[in-house]
C-alpha cells in the first residue's frame, strides 16, 4: 500500500516554512538568504531539486550558482554508479573550507546516496561540516528539517529506511520556461541485479492520473512545449491501483489536452513495453516519435544475469513492429559493458546488436558495482583496461551509425523546439532526439522551427532557420 502524505500533514510544514523566513529576516535583514542547490543525476533528482527549490522560495530563498556566497548549500546526490558518488564526496568536502571561513552557512546533502546507510554515516563521521542530512522519503518534511538544523543547535540526519510515499502539493520552482519535467510515478520493483535505484527509491507506485492532468493543463496554460513525463519504468505506471489508467490510457489523457506541445517520456522498461504501446503512439499526435528504450547488453546469458526478463530477440522484435506501425520512430538506449562475468563474444553481441538496430544515440556505462546489489557480489575476471577499450570500441561504432544515420537527414526539412543558446547559435532538438544547430536570434529560444538541415558530422547537425511558428 502507498503511503500518501494527507493534505493535513503537509499542512503542518507551513508553520516551520514561516519560522526559517523569520529565522533569516533576523538573520539578515537587509537581503534574502540564497541557495545554491547542486543537482547529479538522472531527471527524477531534478524534479526533485525543482520540488525543494519551489519549498526553499516560500520560505523567501532567492537562488546562486555560486556556493561561496549562499546561506545553503544542498546537494541532491546520485547512487547509480560509483563516480557519481565519489564526485559528490569531492565537491562536499570542498566546502569544508567555506564553512571554516562562514560557519554560518549550512551545508546539506540529500537524494538517493544518503539514502544508503552506508553513505549516511560516512557524511555523518567523516564530513562534520555538514549540518543536514535527508534521504529520498522525507523530502516534504524538508521546512521542518531546515528549521530544526538551522536552530536546534545539533546536526539532524532523517533518512528513513521505508517503501515510498507520495506527497502532493508541494511548491515546484521549475529550472525551464518551455521544457517541464512531469514525475508520473516513482520507485522501481525490478531490482536489475546492478542496479541500486529499487534499494534507494523505494517501491513502484503511481500518482493519481487526475492529479498528472491538472499539473500537465497547467503547465500548458503556462507555454510549455514539451512535457516529459518521468518514471523508472513508465510502462508500470497505475499497476495496483484502482483508477484502471494504464501507461497507454495516460499517454491518450494527457494527448487530448488542447494546446501546441509534444510529450516525451521516459524511461521505459522492455520487459513491459508492449506492441499495444505503440498502437496508442502512433495514435496520439502529441507524443514524441522517440523512444528511449534501454536494452543494456545483446547477450541473452548477461540479459538473465542482470535480471532484465526479455532476451535480445524479443528487445528486437519490439524494435521491429514499432517501425512497422511507426516508420519514422526513433531510439535512443542505456548500454552496460563489462557486467560481471561477461566474455569478449557476449559483448559482441551487444555490439551486432547496435548495429541491427541504428539507435540515434546510446548512453554506454562501464559496470559499476553498487553494495547491496547481487551483482557486486558476482565473480568479475575482467580487468577494468579491458572493459575500458570495449566502451571506446562500442562508443566508436555507435558514433559511426550516428554519423550514418544523420547524414540521411542531410538536405531535408526538420521541425524542432529552439532549446539553448550557445557560442553565435541555438541549438535545436528534433523529434527523433538529435540535434542541430543555427544561426538564430537567442531571443527565439523556446520556439519551435522549421530547419533545412546543411551537413551533419557525427552526432551533431547544422542548419539553417527557414521558419519560426
Ligand atoms: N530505470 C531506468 C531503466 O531501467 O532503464 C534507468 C535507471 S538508471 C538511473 C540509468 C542507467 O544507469 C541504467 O539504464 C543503466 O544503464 C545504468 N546503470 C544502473 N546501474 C548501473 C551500475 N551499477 N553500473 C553501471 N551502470 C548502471
Ligand atoms: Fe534500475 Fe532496473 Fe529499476 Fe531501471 S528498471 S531503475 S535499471 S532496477
Amino acid at each position: 500500500m502507498t503511503k500518501m502524505i494527507t493534505a493535513e500533514e503537509l499542512k503542518k510544514q507551513r508553520p516551520y516554512s514561516e519560522k526559517v523566513r523569520r529565522h533569516y529576516i533576523q538573520q539578515k535583514p537587509d537581503s534574502p538568504p540564497l541557495a545554491c542547490v547542486r543537482t547529479y543525476g538522472c531527471q527524477q533528482n531534478v524534479a526533485d531539486s525543482e520540488r525543494i527549490k519551489g519549498m526553499l522560495a516560500e520560505m523567501g530563498f532567492g537562488f546562486t550558482d555560486i556556493a561561496e556566497e549562499a546561506d545553503l548549500i544542498l546537494f541532491n546526490t546520485c547512487a547509480v554508479r560509483e563516480h557519481a558518488s565519489d564526485r559528490v564526496f569531492g565537491n562536499v568536502g570542498a566546502l569544508k573550507t567555506i564553512k571554516r571561513r562562514r560557519p554560518e552557512v549550512l551545508i546539506a546533502v540529500c537524494g538517493c546516496m544518503v539514502q544508503q546507510p552506508h553513505v549516511a554515516e560516512k557524511f555523518w563521521k567523516s564530513y562534520p561540516f555538514v549540518g543536514l542530512v535527508f534521504g529520498t522519503h522525507v523530502i516534504h518534511q524538508f521546512p521542518q528539517l531546515l528549521y530544526r538544523a538551522l536552530t536546534g543547535g545539533k546536526r539532524v540526519s532523517e533518512t528513513p529506511q521505508e517503501d515510498g510515499v507520495i506527497a502532493e502539493g508541494i511548491p515546484v520552482k521549475r529550472d525551464g520556461t518551455f521544457k517541464a519535467w512531469l514525475p508520473i510515478m516513482y520507485g522501481c520493483n525490478n531490482f536489475c541485479t546492478y542496479c541500486v535505484v529499487p534499494h534507494v527509491r523505494g517501491r513502484e507506485r503511481s500518482r493519481d492520473p487526475e492529479i498528472i492532468l491538472n499539473e500537465a493543463r497547467q503547465l500548458v496554460a503556462a507555454g510549455y512545449k514539451e512535457i516529459t513525463l518521468l518514471g523508472q519504468n513508465v510502462n508500470s505506471y497505475g499497476k495496483g491501483e484502482s483508477h484502471g489508467v494504464d501507461f497507454a490510457g495516460l499517454l491518450r489523457l494527457v494527448n487530448a489536452i488542447p494546446g501546441d506541445f509534444t510529450i516525451r517520456f521516459m524511461t521505459s522498461h522492455p520487459k513491459d513495453a508492449t506492441p499495444a504501446l505503440f498502437d496508442t503512439i502512433a495514435a496520439c499526435e502529441k507524443v514524441s516519435h522517440h523512444f528511449h528504450l534501454p536494452f543494456q547488453s545483446g547477450n541473452d546469458r548477461v540479459l538473465q544475469a542482470m535480471n532484465r526478463r526479455y532476451t535480445r530477440e524479443q528487445y528486437l522484435e519490439l524494435i521491429r513492429y514499432a517501425r512497422q506501425v511507426i516508420p519514422d520512430i526513433s531510439f535512443t538506449s542505456d548500454v552496460i559493458v563489462g557486467f560481471p562475468g561477461e566474455t569478449r563474444e557476449e559483448f559482441e553481441d551487444t555490439l551486432s546488436l547496435v548495429k541491427e538496430v541504428g539507435f540515434t544515440s546510446l548512453f554506454t556505462f562501464i559496470f559499476s558495482p553498487r553494495r547491496g546489489t547481487p551483482a557486486a557480489e558476482m565473480e568479475d575476471p575482467i580487468p577494468l583496461e579491458t572493459k575500458t577499450a570495449w566502451l571506446q570500441e562500442l562508443n566508436a561504432l555507435q558514433e559511426e551509425m550516428s554519423a550514418k544515420r544523420l547524414a540521411v537527414l542531410v538536405g531535408t526539412k526538420q521541425r524542432a523546439l529552439l532549446e539553448t543558446a550557445a557560442d553565435g547559435y541555438l541549438e535545436a532538438r528534433l523529434a527523433d532526439n538529435s540535434i542541430v544547430r543555427v544561426v538564430a536570434d537567442p531571443a527565439l529560444v523556446g520556439r519551435y522551427a522549421t530547419i533545412h538541415v546543411d551537413d551533419a558530422r557525427s552526432w551533431v547537425m547544422h542548419g539553417t532557420l527557414c521558419e519560426v511558428e
